[in-house]
């Protein structure tokens, strides 16, 4: 197992403390990796910033050819990256496989080749005797942090048009999850030239606060909490860095009564628990309309006791584990004040899973009401809360009052409806009659407290990059 961090050139074991990695299907520890020093993070940074010089410089034709080289590579070993996300997540392994690794190599071939046609105004005489042109130019080094969610998928998506777009990277990944990246890490080092991809590991307090001061970094990306989402702010308010934030998300998703029940459902089953609601994307958050608010936590009710989980043959889980005992606490939590409210009901789960793993049951909340806790809150857990609406502007206000704006969906037969609700909706994506579809074409990020910047998308390339005007006096 490839447990060493890339500084430069060379693969290093970090200085500081031995951080336990533990396998949340079992509760035990995969390996214990040392984090790096503030010293190792300033090295990895010198790298970056020399390598910067040099790389910055190249043509986005040679930048493609490395990132579909490394596409290539990734495919080819998929089956390993699948397997080692599986075994640090608890991840069922055909989820893996199947949804997040063509993703993770799509996602790199995307920005290979959209970042050979950055789009910018057209260069001209917009003043009489003068030439004006945009340049998209690199930033300088990309400090970048990742959550333990997705934690391969979420560093290429930073990767991705961090580099294409001629900036050069120190990334760090959660301390709960960083097998896969450093397993990336050594590949990468065999791909692109020394000190364009630095990876140092450890937690948060210490690796992640070395790496956000660092007076070096020119701009910081995050996937994570508001919490650590606002450190990042202070940091960044020291040195005045660029900042690109994905932070967290409590998804409502409006049912109307002429939606098709099944396919609604059906959906929810898969959205609302996919990674056991793991997902800043979940669909936690459900307002049902009244004629179809009954039918629809029965059958919700029921779909998600039918999920499969914990079971010795790993083909047949659905969903895993939650990341840890501290989490699976922290959600537990959520449930138990819930059912403590007169007006709720448990309609089903509610209790921690069996065995040594951190499973915890799906469970669907129904009858809460708008100031409930457990509507406002993010759980990111396997827990959906099911809400009464009887018009559609109460729909729509109780789904914008969140501090939250990543992600929403509407669910009708009217198409015109949904256009309406889609136009009022505070939400970073908006799905009608779908909810968690995501395509590398198309941007991902939030408005209000789910933070800012997009991934993925033409919309990340130019997050990563600066637009800077040249102007020419004519004659
Ligand atoms: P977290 O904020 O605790 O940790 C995320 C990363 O930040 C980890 O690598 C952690 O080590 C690091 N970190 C923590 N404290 C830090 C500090 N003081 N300085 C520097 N780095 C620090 O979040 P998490 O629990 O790992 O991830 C779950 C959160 O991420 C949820 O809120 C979820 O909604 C959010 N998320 C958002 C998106 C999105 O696209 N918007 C995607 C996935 C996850």
């Amino acid at each position: 197992m490839q447990t060493e961090m890339l500084i430069g050139a060379k693969l290093v074991k970090g200085k500081g403390e031995a951080e336990p990695v533990i396998n949340p299907k079992t509760g035990k520890t995969i390996v214990r990796i040392r984090e790096a020093t503030p010293d190792q993070v300033d090295a990895a940074v010198g790298a970056a910033a020399k390598a910067f010089e040099t790389w910055s410089r190249t043509s986005p034709m040679q930048r493609a050819a490395l990132m579909l080289k490394l596409a290539d590579r990734i495919e080819a070993d998929g089956q390993a990256f699948a397997e080692l996300e599986a075994l640090n997540c608890g991840k069922p392994i055909n989820a893996v496989k199947n949804d997040e690794m063509p993703a993770i190599v799509d996602c790199l071939r995307f920005f290979a080749g959209a970042g050979r046609v950055m789009p910018a105004s057209a260069a001209g005489e917009y003043l009489p005797g003068y030439t004006s042109m945009v340049r998209r130019d690199p930033i300088g080094v990309v400090g970048s942090i990742t959550p333990w969610n997705y934690p391969l998928m979420m560093a290429i998506w930073k990767i991705g048009p961090a580099l294409m777009a001629g900036n050069t990277m120190v990334l760090k990944p959660s301390e709960m999850t960083p097998l896969t990246t450093l397993k990336l890490a050594a590949l990468i080092a065999e791909i692109y030239p020394e000190g364009v991809f630095n990876v140092v590991s450890g937690r948060g307090a210490t690796t992640g606060n070395a790496l956000i001061n660092h007076p070096k970094i020119a701009m910081l990306s995050l996937t994570g909490s508001i919490a650590t989402g606002q450190k990042v702010l202070e940091a960044a308010s020291k040195s005045i860095k660029r900042t690109h934030l994905e932070l967290g998300g409590k998804a409502p998703v409006i049912v109307f009564d002429d939606a098709d029940l099944e396919a609604v459902v059906s959906g929810l089953r898969a959205f609302s628990f996919y990674n056991a609601g793991q997902d800043c994307t979940a669909a936690s958050r459900i307002y049902a309309g009244k004629g179809i608010y009954e039918k629809l936590v029965a059958e919700l009710a029921s779909a998600a006791a039918s999920l499969r989980y914990n079971k010795p043959d790993d083909s047949l889980n659905e969903i895993p584990p939650l990341i840890s005992e501290k989490h699976r606490e922290r959600v537990s939590g959520f449930v138990e004040r819930a059912a403590k409210l007169k007006h709720a009901e448990i309609a089903t789960g509610g209790h921690a899973g069996a065995g040594k793993g951190f499973f915890y049951e799906p469970t669907v909340v129904a009858g809460v009401r708008q100031s409930d806790e457990i509507v406002r809150r993010e759980v990111f857990g396997p827990v959906v809360s099911v809400t009464r609406f009887t018009e559609a502007d109460e729909a729509i206000a109780w789904a914008n009052d969140s501090d939250y704006g990543l992600a929403s969906s509407v669910w009708t037969r009217d198409v015109g409806r949904a256009m309406a609700v889609a136009s009022r909706l505070q939400y970073g994506c908006t799905w009608i009659n779908c909810h968690f579809m995501l395509t590398n074409e198309m941007p991902h990020g939030g408005v209000k407290n789910s933070g800012y910047g997009k991934d993925m998308s033409i919309y990340a390339l130019e997050d990563y990059t600066v637009a800077r005007h040249v102007m020419v006096k004519l004659g």
